[in-house]
């Protein structure tokens, strides 16, 4: 489902993600790791080109693109791939102004031109499918951190992608509001949904992850099931993380 080939980023003189080779398969389930400015985030947002790659290859689904210059095939190729991925960040960045249901109508009304009626039938039942349906009409500023959190997993389900990207999705939510934001993420991921998620929240990895993937310095330094990564770390590297965490 999802191929990246000898990825690499540069910000002036700073080599972040240094060579990033990495396949997942449909519905994989996969945790990355791994200290504060190791990359993750990076590597993230460098997958949808939210961030220009400055090397490398990046495959999703049947669209793949090059890094390179930005002429016009490149440019639908990129607006091609990022169809196919869904991105929930660490602070939800839903429109403050917008209801939750405006929120999750937007995509389908914007991007892929529904009807509002449409629109809004698809939005009611991904916040019932995420346990909101009482709340549709509520402006973020009056849903806790964990329903706003709620509400962007939704957001990013209405353009039906075949692939969702997390980014610390609970790293800014009071600990009582983790679970009911995990759970979602859990059955998702049982329904099939192939997923990247960035987390330090081992319980998560080890109940739903496929892979652990430990990044460190712009490289991945190890991966393996959470088992191998947990319990038997290999890497000098990734034990110390381990014990800078648990
Ligand atoms: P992580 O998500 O693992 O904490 P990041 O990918 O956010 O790490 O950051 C990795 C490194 O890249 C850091 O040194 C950070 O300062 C740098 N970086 C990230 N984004 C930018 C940017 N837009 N401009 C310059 N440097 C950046
Ligand atoms: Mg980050």
């Amino acid at each position: 489902m999802i191929q990246l080939k000898n990825l690499k980023k540069t910000f002036g003189t700073n080599d972040v993600l240094r060579g990033i080779n990495l396949s997942v398969n449909k519905s994989e389930v996969v945790v990355i790791m791994g200290p504060s400015g190791s990359g993750k985030s990076t590597l993230l947002r460098c997958l949808t080109f939210l961030e220009e790659p400055t090397e490398g290859v990046i495959q999703i689904g049947n669209h793949e693109v090059t890094a390179g210059e930005l002429n016009r095939k490149r440019k639908n190729d990129i607006r091609e791939l990022r169809k196919t991925t869904g991105f929930v960040f660490q602070n939800f960045n839903l429109f403050p102004h917008k209801t939750a249901i405006e929120n999750v109508m937007e995509g389908p009304i914007v991007v892929q031109g529904k009807s509002k009626e449409e629109a809004s039938q698809i939005a009611k039942t991904l916040i019932e499918k995420v346990g909101l349906g009482e709340r549709c009409d509520h402006y973020p500023s009056q849903l806790s951190g964990g329903q706003q959190q709620r509400i962007a997993i939704a957001r990013a389900l209405s353009m039906k992608p075949e692939v969702m990207l997390y980014d610390e999705p609970t790293s800014a939510l009071d600990p009582e509001l983790v679970r009911e934001v995990l759970q979602v993420m859990k059955d998702l991921a049982q329904e099939g949904m192939t997923m990247i998620v960035v987390t330090h929240e081992m319980n998560f990895a080890k109940e739903v992850a496929d892979r652990v993937i430990f990044m460190d310095g712009g490289v991945i330094v190890e991966q393996g099931t959470s088992e191998e990564i947990f319990d038997h770390p290999k890497e000098e590297r990734t034990k110390r993380f381990l014990w800078s965490v648990s």
